[in-house]
């Protein structure tokens, strides 16, 4: 059975016990671990898939409780590894009364900056039917080495190469350098998601018109995804594009809505790869994938809120009975 290797940061969020509120107005702080790279692991996971994270934790009490989280979830820490010299990343976030998320980086440098290409579990990569990756990892060396030799083992191997750029300006030294780092890789993947605000900033036009999400289309490409949040979807490939729409849930925290999407997706492809070339095959895909995502934005927090086979099965019944 493939498996889905996940590559990137995972760390802890720490976010505000009242919602609505400035970092600096917090009353204090919840632990919400986190990283969308785990997160998307984790999703696989919880819906009865093989997964795997790679990535760097600090050898501290969080580091330790985070590689205890994907273990106790299903997914393999094989891939883990432990830095002595440096602390477990943290990331304080905040939902302002605006509607705006505020973050806030304790990286100077943190253990998932740290990873080495010597630190890389290459076998493990390299048995993944799917191999996922953001862009956080790119920022700095040494991990951004390591990411693309992890890049490379994997497309060696055959494996299929999924990228959710998942954009955080505020830990870029700058947006050109962010638009530029990203673009870089693009050409690698053989599927790419981002969310339309991703596609706004990358393409630099404030529309998701297929004329604008083409900009971002590559001949290696196998499937770009736009994600729209409470629209659903929209979705491309050498020989088909259209869109599929979400379920109508009442939304009360998006964090890790499109890592639970990604996740679904990915889980999907690792049982039947040729939903790929198959239109149908691939709406039925898109539809499951919606359907956790809208699920994650109804509970707080992202790794809790991920939904199991069966909560995903209740939401595309009911839709269908409606
Ligand atoms: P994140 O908030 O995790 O950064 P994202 O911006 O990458 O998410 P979104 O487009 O917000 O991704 O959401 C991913 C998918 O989740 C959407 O394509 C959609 O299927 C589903 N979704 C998100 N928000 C809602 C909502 N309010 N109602 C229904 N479905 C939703």
């Amino acid at each position: 059975k493939g498996m889905v290797v996940s590559f990137g940061e995972m760390l802890i969020d720490f976010v505000p016990t009242e919602s609505g509120v400035s970092l600096a107005e917090a009353p204090g702080f919840l632990k919400a671990p986190g990283g969308a790279p785990a997160n998307v692991a984790i999703a696989v996971a919880r819906l009865g898939g093989r997964a795997a994270f790679v990535g760097k934790l600090g050898d501290d009490e969080f580091g330790h409780m985070l590689a205890g989280i994907l273990r106790a979830n299903g997914v393999s820490d094989a891939g883990v590894a432990f830095d002595s010299g440096a602390r477990t990343a943290l990331a304080f976030v905040t939902l302002r009364a605006d509607g705006e998320r505020e973050f806030m980086f304790y990286r100077n440098p943190s253990a998932d900056m740290l990873l080495t290409e010597a630190e890389l579990n290459l076998d493990l990569i390299r048995r993944a039917k799917v191999f996922h990756y953001g862009s956080i990892s790119l920022i700095a060396e040494p991990c951004r080495s390591a990411h693309l030799r992890a890049m490379e083992v994997a497309k060696e191997a055959g494996v299929l190469l999924s990228y959710d750029p998942n954009l955080r300006l505020p830990l870029w030294p700058s947006p050109e350098t962010a638009r530029e780092q990203i673009l870089s890789i693009w050409d690698q993947a053989d599927i790419i998601k981002v969310s339309d605000v991703e596609l706004e900033f990358l393409t630099g036009i404030d529309s998701v018109e297929d004329e604008v999400a083409m900009k971002l289309w590559r001949p290696s490409l196998k499937l770009l995804l736009v994600t729209l949040g409470e629209n659903g979807c929209k979705y491309y490939t050498k020989d088909f594009r259209g869109s599929v729409e979400s379920f109508s849930v009442k939304q009360v925290d998006t964090t890790g809505a499109g890592d639970a999407f990604v996740g679904a997706m990915l889980r999907k492809f690792i049982e039947d790869e040729s939903a790929l070339q198959d239109e149908k095959k691939l709406r039925e895909v898109l539809r499951f994938a919606n359907a956790c995502g809208a699920i994650t934005t109804t509970k707080k927090g992202a790794i809790p809120s991920l939904p199991n086979e069966a909560e995903a099965m209740l939401l595309l019944d009911r839709a269908q009975n409606t």
